[in-house]
């Protein structure tokens, strides 16, 4: 993890939020190679999971929401930790992970070994963060930022439904921020106080509930899938009746091996009538479905799939980082699959002279103008600039040299197996396509 920090650091993929003033360790920026794995995520995601169907729309509900939304889903009420707090340090620490934690003394010892250390007893604390809109900070102003997003998606159920004349099953999809006053954030990106996550909710007709979780189960896997990482490092979990969330019937995590262990990555639930029997109930409004064939009337069921943005890049990181020895040199490697690499292409001149750089910035126009990130970049040397894209997870650099200009070729070099060969620059383009087209899993 240490070396995914720092690479991350160094290389741009993620810094410390507000590092001038010391940092916090709840929250992370995505600096210029970072913002670019993670849109590759987020767009990857929207296009498997609604452009590429009939039968999912997509959503962008506000973050602030009417605060009734959260007494309705629960969180008002049920969305805490039980949490033990140092009378001397004032430091909070969740009761379940006392002994796992460190107490802010030196030494470092678990909470409430100091002597003069005095733990009270558990209390329950909202991991919502609350906020006031308007002007006026009154009880009567307070809001909450969104804890998840899916019940924006909830709440539009019947507008969605009517607007794109969905007929169940359908589903509503949605990328997001999500904040939650985690007690205990940590392991860079896997837990923080703001995040993005990417929730999808389907409204089945009860009784096919069953069905869809597992054809819900199963897609949501081969999508991990598509985006290059091993399959030895997923696994599903499926969480035993103590682990069930109050709305749950099913719960199956898919969890990757990250550095620290295996985690949930991905959660998938089988949500019954829960939401929309409680927006009922609290809203007074209608929230069923009524079948226009059959003049069937019913409350769906909900399967959503919850996968975490920040999460799904670090598993991408995790997974693509390696280090080998090449003659002698230590070479550190992001190798992921070019349809997730930041950069697909980069182009250097050999020297800066006798047309080169120009030829070179040729090709890099023509593969921007077709939307192929491309990178170019003359200074230093040949080895120098390979390593530097080996970090970045560059898949390929082309290379422009004497014979160029003489018989129109470049040469290509793979970030993988180190093979260089010889194309026509003028099918660069072509051959960068045909290996970013993925082939469904
Ligand atoms: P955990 O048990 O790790 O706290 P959760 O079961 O509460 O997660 P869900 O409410 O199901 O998580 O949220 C769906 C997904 O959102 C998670 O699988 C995870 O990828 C992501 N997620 C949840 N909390 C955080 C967080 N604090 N930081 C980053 N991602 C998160």
């Amino acid at each position: 993890m240490d070396k995914l920090v720092s690479l991350g650091k160094r290389r741009g993929f993620i810094f410390q939020s507000s590092e001038i003033y010391g940092g916090t360790g709840s929250v992370w920026d995505y600096g210029p190679l970072g913002i670019e794995l993670k849109r590759n995520v987020k767009e990857s995601w929207w296009s498997r999971m609604v452009h590429q169907r009939d039968d999912v729309e997509g959503v962008d509900a506000s973050i602030l929401m009417h605060p009734r939304v959260w007494e309705a889903s629960g969180h008002v009420e049920g969305f805490t930790d039980p949490l033990v707090e140092c009378r001397v340090c004032k430091l909070r620490f969740r009761e379940d992970q006392i002994d796992s934690s460190k107490c802010g003394r030196k030494p470092s010892l678990a909470p409430g070994h100091h002597g003069e250390c005095e733990l009270g007893e558990a209390r329950l604390f909202n991991l919502m963060f609350r906020t006031f809109m308007g002007p006026v900070e009154s009880e009567g102003s307070v809001v909450y930022l969104r804890p998840e997003t899916a019940q924006g998606s909830y709440v539009n159920f019947i507008n969605v439904q009517t607007a794109s004349r969905q007929k169940i099953p359908f589903g509503i999809a949605q990328i997001g921020k999500a904040f939650r006053n985690e007690i205990t954030p940590g392991n860079f990106i896997f837990r923080t106080r703001e995040f993005e996550q990417a929730e999808m909710q389907f409204f089945v007709e009860p009784g096919t509930d069953e069905k869809w979780f597992e054809i819900w189960l199963d897609e949501r896997q081969a999508w991990h899938r598509s985006l290059g990482v091993r399959s030895e490092n997923l696994r599903l979990h499926e969480h035993g009746s103590d682990e069930l969330a109050h709305y749950a019937k099913k719960a199956v995590d898919i969890q990757y091996k990250f550095p620290f262990g295996w985690k949930e990555l991905e959660g998938i639930h089988n949500r019954t009538d829960f939401d929309l029997q409680r927006h009922r109930e609290y809203s007074g409004k209608r929230l069923e479905y009524i079948d226009s064939g059959g003049g069937k009337r019913f409350v769906p069921y909900v399967v959503e799939t919850a996968v975490g943005v920040d999460r799904t890049v670090l598993m991408l990181l995790s997974d693509a980082y390696r280090e080998e020895e090449i003659e002698g040199e230590l070479r550190v490697v992001l190798g992921f699959h070019p349809r997730m690499a930041p950069v697909k292409a980069a182009v250097f001149p050999l020297v800066k002279k006798d047309g080169l750089p120009e030829l070179a910035r040729e090709i890099v126009k023509d593969l921007r103008r077709a939307a192929v990130p491309a990178f170019y970049d003359e200074s230093g040397s040949i080895g120098r600039r390979y390593r530097r894209q080996d970090e970045a997870g560059t898949p390929w650099c082309i290379t422009i040299d004497g014979q160029t200009s003489e018989n129109g070729t470049v040469t290509v070099r793979d970030r993988d197996s180190l093979q260089q060969i010889r194309i026509n620059a003028s099918n660069v383009l072509e051959w960068i396509r045909e290996r970013l087209a993925f082939p469904p899993p």
